[in-house]
C-alpha cells in the first residue's frame, strides 16, 4: 500500500457505472463490463493511457449504465470509490465485453458532471485521505475517545472472527496479515468487503462518510458473522464427520447439506460464486469425461486468487461448459403432410427441391438416426436456400442456427482455439450449440464454397469431421477439449457453386441445384411472399399500398437483374419505406401535403391524407426508385459488325455477355481484354485458327480484301461487362460468330444469344448451366438461343413459358451456328445446303 502514498486522486475522474457489486476502499472487485459508456471508458482511458494516473477511475455503485448509448444517464449515486484498474481482460465471447479488476483506493463525491459521452467524466471531491493508509495504526483517531473505543472493539471482534476461521485458506491468511498491518480506520471497509454482507449493506458502509458512522454500521455485521459461525461450529460438533472447513470439490453427488455450503461462503469471498458454479456443473447433465474435467477445473479455480489472469480463463471455460446443451434436446414433431403444406406455403416454385427435402424428411421419420449424406443447396444468391433451411427446422420443430462460413480460412474458427492462447474461444459449432441451447438444432452451414485456406490449417478438414456421421458423435473442440456429441444435429449446407467446394467435403453431400427464377415465377413470389412480408415489416397493410403486377414486372426487368429475388425484395422494401413516410406525414398533418404528385391521378394533388390504397404505377415507381437501371435493349449494342452476344454462367446465376472485336493494321497479333480466365484465351485462339482455316469457304477477308483474315491485321477481342472473371470454354461459339461478323462485315442478328464449346475441327460441344443461361437470355429479351446439339435434353428443365417465348437452335457444328446467327444464313461456298437443314430445327 505504501506505493500509493504519493497518489492523490485526480480532480477529474472518468466514472464506471455499476449496479451489481459495491467496491469499497481497500478491496478488489471484478466487474463485468459490457455497456457502451463503460466499454468506451476502458477502450479510451484504460487501454490507451500510459501513466499510472490514467488507470485511476471512479466506480459509481447502484447506477445502471444504459444499454444504449443514446439513452440518457440515470441519476448517479452520490458517493463512489476511486479505484485503480489492476487488470483488464477483453473477450468477444459471447459478446464483446471486458472483465475489469479494480482495487478501491478511497471515497469521493461527485461535484459536477463534465461529459456524458463517450464515457462519463466528472469533477470529483476526494473524501478519504489516502495518506491515512500509510500512517501507523491508531495515530489518526487517537484524539477522539469514543471513536478509539469503537475501533478497539471492532479490532477485537475482527480478531475473534479470525480465530474461528481456518488459516490455511488464502483469504483468511490475507485477512490476518492485513488486520495487523493496516491502520484501524481502514478496517470497516476491508472487513465489510471480506465478510458475508449484502450489496445494500456494503452501500451503507460506502455512504458512511464519517468514520464513526462507518464503524457503527460495520460492527453489527461483524458480530452477526461471528454469531453465525458459532452456531455452525455447534452443529458441527454434533455431526463430527463434517470436519472439513476448506471447500473441497467432491467427486460426484450433490452437496450433502446447506450447512456445509454456508461454511464455504463464510471462508471464501468467492465462495458463493464457486458453490453455485459447482451446483450448475453437477446439474448440467454432462457426460462423465466432461464432468471430470469440469470438477478438476473447479478445484483449480477455488485455489486461484481472482486477480490471476487464469481465473477469468477458467471461469469463462466453466461458464461455457455448464451452458452447453449436453443433454437438452427438442422433440421432433414431424408430420410429412404438414411439412409439405408448410414448405408449399413458405415457398413458391422450386418443386424439385421441395420434393427431395420431403423425401429426406420422410426417411428421417422412418429411421430415427439418419447417417445419410448432408443436403447441400447449390444456387445463385437470393433463390431461397437459407429460407428453405429455416422451413425445414420449423417443420421438424427444431431450433435453427446459421453458421456463415464465407471467408473462414482458419480451422480454429470451426474447432476453436486451445485454451493456452490468449483470448481463446470455442469454434463456431460449439458456439452455435450454445446459442441454440439444444443439442439437436438444424445447422445451416452457409456458403461452404467460400471456405478459404491459410497457414492456420484447412477449415474444410475440420468441417469434414463435423459432418462425418462416423466421427461426429465425439467432436472435440480445441477450446472445450472434451468430446461433444454432434450426431443429433441436422446439418444443411448451401453454396453458390460446387466448383469451389473442397472435393472431400462435396463427397459427403448430396447436391440439390436451386436454379434462378423466371420472370413469371418472380412475379408470383413477389405477390405471394415478398410484398406481404415487406408490408408487415414496414407496418403497412394491403389496404394502404397496392403494387399491381405490371409494376412488379417492371421492377423485375428494369430495376433488377439477378437470378434470385433478393434485390427485388430490397426494391419492394424501398417502395414500402417511401409509402410509409407518405402515410405517416398524412397522419400527422391532416391537412396534408400532396401525395406523390406524379403518382397516378390528379386527385392525388388534393388528397390529404393520401387516399388508400396508394397504388404504385409506372410514374410513382420512377419517382421512388429513380430511373431504370437496366436497359434491356440488346439490339442497341449490335449495330456494328464484330459484336455478338454470348451466355455465361456465374455463381450468381446466368448472364448475357457481349463479345466485341475490332481490327487494325498490324502484324497479325491478337489482344484480349476484359477479366479473362485461361480457358477463355484458349477459346479465342481456337476460334481464330478455325476461321483462318475456313476463310475461303466463308469468304472471310482481311482489311484489304486478302484471303487470310489475319494478314497485316491486329485483332482486339474484348469481353465487356463487369469485373467478373469470365472463365469457361462456353464462349467458343460466340467468339467465332463475333470474329466471323468482323471478317465478313455483316451484322449478327440482334436478338440472338449463344453458348457452346468448340473444337479445332469446328464441332460444337455441350456445356453446363443451360437452364441459368437460357433464363438470363429470356430476362434480357433475347428471342433466339443457339445451343450445342447435345444440350437439347436440358431444355426439358425449362419452364414452359420460357420455352414458348424462345426459339432454340441446336447446333452440332460451327457452320450451323453461323447460319443461325446471321440474318439470311451464312452460306459457305461448299455447303449451300445447311440452311434448309437447319430451318427444320428452329
Ligand atoms: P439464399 O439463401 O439462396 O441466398 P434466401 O433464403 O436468403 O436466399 O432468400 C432471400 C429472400 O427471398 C428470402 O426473404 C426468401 O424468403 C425469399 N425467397 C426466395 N425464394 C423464394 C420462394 N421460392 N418463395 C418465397 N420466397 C422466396
Amino acid at each position: 500500500m505504501s506505493s500509493l502514498s504519493a497518489i492523490k486522486i485526480p480532480s477529474r475522474l472518468p466514472l464506471l457505472l455499476t449496479h451489481e457489486e459495491v467496491l469499497l476502499p481497500g478491496s478488489t472487485v471484478r466487474f463485468n463490463v459490457d455497456s457502451p459508456r463503460n466499454m468506451h471508458l476502458i477502450k479510451h482511458r484504460l487501454l490507451k493511457g500510459t501513466s499510472l494516473k490514467s488507470t485511476i477511475i471512479g466506480v459509481i455503485p447502484n447506477t445502471r449504465d444504459p444499454q444504449k448509448e443514446a439513452e440518457d444517464l440515470p441519476p448517479l449515486h452520490k458517493i463512489g470509490t476511486a479505484g485503480i484498474a489492476v487488470q483488464v481482460v477483453g473477450s468477444n465471447w459471447p459478446k464483446p465485453h471486458y472483465t475489469l479488476l479494480i482495487t478501491g483506493l478511497c471515497r469521493f463525491s461527485v461535484s459536477s458532471l463534465l461529459t456524458e459521452r463517450p464515457f462519463v467524466l466528472a469533477e470529483v471531491e476526494q473524501l478519504d485521505k489516502l495518506e491515512h493508509y500509510t500512517t501507523l495504526a491508531g495515530t489518526v483517531i487517537s484524539e477522539d475517545g469514543e471513536l478509539q473505543e469503537l475501533s478497539q472493539k471492532f479490532y477485537q471482534a475482527a480478531l475473534q472472527l479470525l480465530g474461528m476461521l481456518d488459516v490455511s485458506v488464502p483469504v483468511v491468511a490475507k485477512f490476518r496479515r492485513l488486520l495487523d498491518s493496516l491502520p484501524k480506520e481502514t478496517l470497516p471497509d476491508v472487513v465489510a468487503s471480506m465478510i458475508r454482507s449484502s450489496n445494500k449493506e456494503k452501500l451503507q458502509v460506502l455512504d458512511a462518510i464519517s468514520l464513526e458512522e462507518r464503524f457503527k454500521k460495520t460492527l453489527p455485521m461483524l458480530t452477526r458473522q461471528i454469531e453465525g459461525l458459532k452456531l455452525l461450529q455447534k452443529t458441527r460438533k454434533m455431526m463430527p464427520n463434517q470436519e472439513k472447513k476448506v471447500l473441497t470439490v467432491r467427486k460426484g453427488g450433490p452437496f450433502s447439506g446447506r450447512q456445509f455450503k454456508l461454511n464455504e461462503e463464510d471462508e471464501d469471498e468467492d465462495g458463493d460464486d464457486t458453490a453455485s458454479l459447482e451446483r450448475k456443473v453437477l446439474g448440467a447433465n454432462m457426460p462423465e469425461a466432461a464432468l471430470r474435467v469440469c470438477l478438476k477445473e473447479l478445484k483449480r479455480l477455488v485455489k486461484m486468487p481472482q486477480s490471476m489472469p487464469e481465473y477469468a480463463v477458467a471461469r469463462n471455460y466453466l461458464d461455457l461448459m455448464v451452458e452447453l446443451p449436453w443433454s437438452k434436446s427438442t422433440k421432433d414433431c414431424l408430420d410429412i403432410r404438414a411439412a409439405r403444406t408448410l414448405l408449399d406455403n413458405d415457398h413458391y416454385a422450386m418443386d424439385k427441391l421441395k420434393r427431395r427435402v420431403l423425401e429426406y424428411l420422410a426417411v428421417r421419420q422412418l429411421k430415427a438416426s439418419l447417417k445419410g449424406p448432408i443436403l447441400c443447396f447449390v444456387g445463385p444468391p437470393g433463390v431461397g436456400k437459407t429460407s428453405v433451411g429455416r422451413s425445414i427446422a420449423r417443420t421438424l420443430g427444431r431450433e435453427f442456427h446459421r453458421i456463415a462460413l464465407g471467408g473462414v480460412c482458419d480451422q480454429s474458427d470451426i474447432r476453436g482455439h486451445r485454451r493456452t492462447y490468449v483470448g481463446s474461444m470455442p469454434g463456431r459449432i460449439i458456439n452455435g450449440l450454445k446459442t441454440a441451447g439444444v443439442n439437436n438444432p438444424v445447422f445451416l452451414l452457409d456458403e461452404v464454397d467460400k471456405l478459404g485456406k491459410s497457414l492456420q490449417g484447412d477449415p474444410a478438414a475440420a468441417l469434414l469431421e463435423v459432418l462425418d456421421p462416423e466421427q461426429n458423435h465425439s467432436f472435440t473442440d480445441h477450446y472445450l477439449n472434451v468430446a461433444f456429441d454432434l450426431s443429433q444435429v441436422l446439418f444443411i449446407a448451401t453454396a453458390n457453386t460446387t466448383a469451389s467446394i473442397p472435393p472431400a467435403l462435396l463427397d459427403r453431400m448430396e447436391v440439390l441445384q436451386v436454379p434462378g427464377y423466371t420472370q413469371e415465377e418472380k412475379v408470383e413470389i413477389a405477390h405471394r411472399h415478398l410484398i406481404p412480408n415487406q408490408l408487415e415489416q414496414h407496418g403497412l397493410t394491403a389496404e394502404q399500398l397496392h403494387l399491381p403486377a405490371d409494376t412488379t414486372k417492371e421492377i423485375i426487368s428494369r430495376y433488377t437483374r439477378e437470378a434470385g429475388v433478393r434485390s427485388l425484395e430490397r426494391k419492394i422494401g424501398a417502395i414500402c419505406r417511401a409509402v410509409a413516410v407518405k402515410i405517416a406525414e398524412g397522419q400527422r398533418d391532416s391537412k396534408g401535403e400532396e401525395l406523390s404528385p406524379e403518382s397516378q391521378t390528379q386527385q392525388a394533388d388534393q388528397a390529404a391524407p393520401p387516399e388508400m390504397p396508394i397504388v404504385i404505377d409506372h410514374v410513382a415507381l420512377k419517382d421512388i426508385l429513380g430511373a431504370p437501371i437496366f436497359d434491356m435493349e440488346v439490339s442497341e449494342r449490335l449495330t456494328l459488325p464484330g459484336v455478338a452476344v454470348g451466355l455465361a454462367w456465374t455463381p450468381l446465376g446466368g448472364e448475357i455477355m457481349f463479345v466485341e472485336a475490332s481490327r487494325t493494321e498490324g502484324e497479325g497479333q491478337l489482344t484480349l481484354t476484359g477479366q479473362l480466365g485461361d480457358v477463355m484465351k484458349e477459346s479465342a485462339h481456337l476460334s481464330i485458327s478455325w476461321l483462318r482455316a475456313n476463310a475461303k469457304t466463308y469468304q472471310l477477308t482481311n482489311m484489304v480484301g486478302g484471303t487470310d483474315p489475319l494478314e497485316g491485321t491486329d485483332i482486339h477481342l474484348h469481353f465487356p461487362a463487369g469485373a467478373v472473371t469470365k472463365d469457361g470454354p462456353s464462349a467458343g461459339v460466340t467468339i467465332v460468330t463475333c470474329l466471323a461478323s468482323l471478317f465478313c462485315g455483316r451484322l449478327v442478328r440482334s436478338d440472338v444469344a449463344m453458348t457452346g464449346e468448340i473444337t479445332l475441327r469446328g464441332l460444337v460441344l455441350p456445356v453446363g448451366g443451360i437452364k441459368d443461361k437460357v433464363l438470363a437470355a429470356h430476362r434480357a429479351g433475347v428471342k433466339r438461343v443457339i445451343l450445342p446439339k447435345r444440350n437439347e435434353k436440358d431444355l426439358d428443365e425449362l419452364p414452359a413459358n420460357v420455352r414458348a417465348d424462345l426459339d432454340f437452335v441446336t447446333a452440332a457444328n460451327l457452320d450451323q451456328v453461323l447460319n443461325a446467327a446471321f440474318d439470311g444464313g451464312f452460306p459457305g461456298v461448299t455447303s449451300p445446303h445447311t440452311l434448309t437443314q437447319l430451318s427444320s430445327k428452329l
